[in-house]
């Protein structure tokens, strides 16, 4: 049953022009080559830059798009090798829907279900979707992309693409996320963004209600201009992994409506991020109610700038800051060949153990105690070196806390830098800093999960209690709590101010991995930053964890469940 709503114009605040649609959509992906041949030799988009993560260049970022990389045609992938996939669940995008030519839906349903490459066995469902019809598969990790039939704006075809010119699609229609609460959405891109309603719709999933972007005025006529989200009140949230979006990116014309925006999403609380260069345009993120991930970048400087329109994708591209180590970039990256060119990028043969893995942006969480959702306080535990995420969670099972929801990041190649922690700090990097940005994804995903900082007790046992107490002695966010057992600080110059912050450390006097004059020192510190600290020295207990350690770790965690 359709139920449509007259569109409405919402006033949009002073000088700020609506958010026009969609940017980008960026998904994690596994296997790069698969990727590309998908996305290129099956959907007909041009791969117009091959760069890495620029949080994590051992990780590759593929764009796809038209011929030079539009707003509202690109989609991004990071592809993980070996990465698990991940569950759809509220508070994501779970589909990005391309624009396709009405007289092409016979092509495209037999190009997806046919025989060879560019079928490969599809399975395609059909519907119908706002008196459109709509086709929709899964990419090789599970991300669903769909096809809405429609006489949509012309792109810039890609000649070299293997689908015809006639039916090539142009750019996004749109994206649907899955949310308990339509009404959270509305609030900001009909409230904040500019966005007007169009309609709901029932569907098999739930009431489908669509947004559409401000769009046409001069730039881009039309790509991209909708977010579908489906109503699922009480369904959970998903698990994030190879073939979940990460976020979805809408477009702003330039930095000065990208300030405007920062500037109302700040005053009415959506906490977005500084702006961040992101190299071919400038980015701001932050998070809806339900908790899906947005992002506003700007049109400009866009794909053509740091290599001709004829030779988009050709090379790999790396910022000016990773150019010194582009060596030991390449000879990590895995090696693809780009279909375009047929030339190869990246050395790192796949199935290969990589002798210094860099740690990458989907690192695997898992998880123990009372379930996230029920939780109203956590614990963050960081394993050692050589160890496990499952090693450092059988922690649960002695400190017998049913209030606490556990989570465990896994380090790649079970390491979260290559050296001592007694090294010069610059040896550890990036790996150092990428660990201590995964703590703070964390500690970002509980916040938007209902559980703030104040109520996370962050803990790690050596390597990982090195990384523990180095968070909190350079975080300006408030914890609720740090247990280090058989850790000490990285660095003893940080002047965080710690304010009352209850810290717990643990050591042998003779540990082979943390020297006692360092774990004092690192003591001593701490406390004079304002800590509330409790600090022991275990004669016999060897690297390792005893009874009174689990006894002050679990009063500790009491303690920060008590608060209010
Ligand atoms: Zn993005």
């Amino acid at each position: 049953m359709l139920s449509y709503y007259r569109a409405m114009t919402v006033p949009s605040p002073v000088q700020i022009s609506p958010v026009q649609g969609l940017h980008h959509v960026t998904v994690m992906a596994s296997d790069p080559q698969r990727n590309i041949d998908f996305y290129t030799q099956v959907l007909g988009q041009r791969m117009v830059k091959v760069t890495v993560n620029f949080d994590d260049p051992g990780t590759y970022h593929l764009y796809y798009g038209d011929r030079t990389g539009q707003p509202g045609t690109i989609m991004t992938h990071f592809p993980w090798p070996g990465a698990a996939r991940g569950v759809r669940g509220n508070g994501e995008v779970v589909a990005t829907a391309y624009s396709a030519p009405i007289a092409s839906y016979d092509f495209w349903l037999g190009r997806l279900t046919g025989p060879g490459l560019t079928g490969a066995g599809l399975q395609v469902s059909r519907g119908q979707r706002f008196g459109q019809e709509v086709l929709s598969v899964a990419d090789p990790d599970g991300t669903w992309v769909e096809l809405v039939f429609e006489d949509g704006a012309p792109v810039q075809d890609w000649p070299a693409s293997p689908v015809p010119l006639e039916h090539a699609l142009r750019g996004f229609h749109s994206v649907t996320g899955w949310v308990g609460d339509t009404g959270a959405v509305r609030d900001l891109l009909v409230g904040q963004l500019g966005f007007s309603e169009v309609g709901t719709e029932e569907g098999a999933g739930g009431p489908r209600t669509r947004f559409r972007g401000g769009g046409d005025d001069g730039s881009g006529a039309g790509v991209g201009l909708f977010v579908d989200v489906v109503e699922r009140p009480g369904q959970p949230r998903g698990s994030f992994g190879a073939g979940s979006v990460h976020h979805a990116a809408l477009r702003t014309r330039d930095d000065a409506q990208q300030t405007a925006y920062l500037e109302q999403l700040t005053a009415a609380s959506y906490r977005p991020t500084p702006v961040q260069d992101r190299q071919y345009f400038h980015s701001i993120y932050f998070r809806e109610g339900n908790g899906i991930l947005f992002e506003i970048a700007t049109d400009a400087p866009g794909f053509p700038d740091d290599e001709p329109v004829d030779g988009l994708g050709k090379h790999l591209r790396l910022p000016a800051w990773y150019e010194a180590r582009r060596p030991a970039i390449e000879a990590h990256l895995p090696r693809i060949v780009s279909p375009e060119y047929g030339v190869t990028l990246g050395t790192r043969e796949l199935g290969a153990t990589p002798r210094d893995e860099l740690p990458g942006p989907g690192i695997q969480v898992l998880t123990a105690g009372r379930p996230l959702g029920e939780a109203r306080v956590a614990a963050i535990l960081l394993h050692g070196r050589g160890a496990t995420a499952q090693d450092i969670l059988s922690l649960e099972g002695g400190l017998n806390l049913s209030a606490f929801t556990y989570l465990a990041p896994q380090a790649a190649g079970n390491s979260w830098y290559p050296h001592s922690f007694l090294a010069p700090v610059a040896e550890n990097q990036p790996h150092l800093d990428a660990a201590l940005a995964t703590v703070e994804d964390l500690l970002t995903e509980l916040e938007a999960q209902g559980i703030p900082a104040q109520k996370v007790v962050l803990g790690g046992f050596s390597q990982g209690a090195c990384l523990a107490l180095e968070y909190a002695s350079r975080s300006a966010v408030k914890l609720g709590g740090v247990v280090a057992l058989s850790g000490a600080l990285i660095t003893l110059d940080r002047d965080a101010d710690l304010d009352g912050l209850p810290i717990f450390m643990g050591v042998a006097p003779d540990d082979a991995h943390i020297p006692l004059d360092r774990f004092e020192a690192s003591a001593d510190l701490l406390r004079s930053r304002g800590a509330a600290l409790d600090a022991r020295v275990f004669p016999g207990l060897g690297h390792a964890v005893n009874a009174e350690e689990l006894d002050a770790m679990r009063a500790l965690m009491q303690g920060v469940a008590a608060q209010v």
